[in-house]
């Protein structure tokens, strides 16, 4: 049974009160409203103020965790003292602008390149489909596509991801071409929050997301027992999920994390001066 986050409860509030406190957002459908358009998608003003916030408050780091290039989302969410996990954990970026690439990926960037050279001229007669190369990734768009046209789209992939030894995944009206192993969400998150501290017996962590992919990072949490608190964002209670929680909206997110701050802020963990 997934239960509504908001208002934030003392179970919640308690279970996120340790340092640090790492706060694992996604970014489109999380933070910012889909957009019919990848590059029309926004982070309000006052989400990107809220993030801000959680992101210099003493105890806390926040990570932004995409499907987006880690530099894309960055540049998207344009918050400072950040991490970022893009393209779903196969790049991070750090607080300082480092980035970290997993050897696995980086030696599939060549594969990927030659799929990209593949793709990108079947993909050019079908119209309202998007193609983005993120380097270490592919990310077809088809929101826009006339839904019929999608099962041939599909099939192109298929093929080429087959001859490759590359491998095809899903999302929101999107479909990805990704180096073949186990790198996802979920390993992301384990990875990173492991080394921010968020497992130890202080620490704490809340994620949220909003789409399949965030399922990974979901089941990942939830199988590490009841530290971790999970956030589906869904517009239907309904909608199955590992998540614990859920809100309905990027809008709900933003209150949320306003809350936790504020919680944070009573429980006398004070922000850094400046
Ligand atoms: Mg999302």
């Amino acid at each position: 049974m997934t239960e509504p986050l908001l208002p934030i409860g003392d179970a919640v509030a308690r279970r996120l009160a340790g340092t640090p406190l790492v706060v694992m957002l996604d970014v489109d459908g999380t933070l910012a409203p889909i957009a019919q358009r990848p590059g029309d998608a926004e982070v309000p003003l006052e989400t990107r103020r809220a993030v801000s916030a959680l992101a210099v408050a003493s105890g806390v780091v926040v990570v932004l965790v995409s499907g987006r290039s880690a530099a894309d989302a960055r540049r998207m969410v344009g918050v400072a003292n950040v991490w970022v996990v893009g393209n779903h954990g196969y790049e991070t970026i750090g607080p300082d602008g480092e980035t970290l690439i997993d050897s696995q990926v980086a030696a599939y960037q060549p594969l990927i390149a030659q799929a990209g050279r593949r793709i990108q001229p079947r993909l050019a007669g079908v119209p309202g489909v998007i193609f983005e190369d993120k380097g270490w990734t592919l990310s077809i768009h088809y929101r826009l596509a006339d839904p019929a046209l999608v099962p041939k789209v599909r099939a192109a992939l298929e093929e080429t991801v087959a001859a490759l030894g590359l491998r095809l995944t899903e999302g929101k009206m999107i479909l990805e071409v990704r180096p073949p192993g186990q790198i996802n969400k979920g390993t992301a998150v384990l990875t990173l929050g492991r080394s921010l501290g968020a497992f130890t017996d202080q620490g704490a962590l809340v994620f949220i997301g909003d789409d399949r992919t965030d399922e990974d990072a979901f089941r990942a949490l939830r199988s590490r027992g009841k530290t971790s608190v999970t956030v589906r964002v869904s517009d239907e209670e309904t909608t199955s999920t590992a998540a614990e929680y859920w809100v309905r909206d990027p809008s709900e997110v933003r209150v949320f994390l306003e809350g936790l701050h504020a919680t944070r802020r009573r429980s006398g963990h004070p922000s850094h001066p400046g």
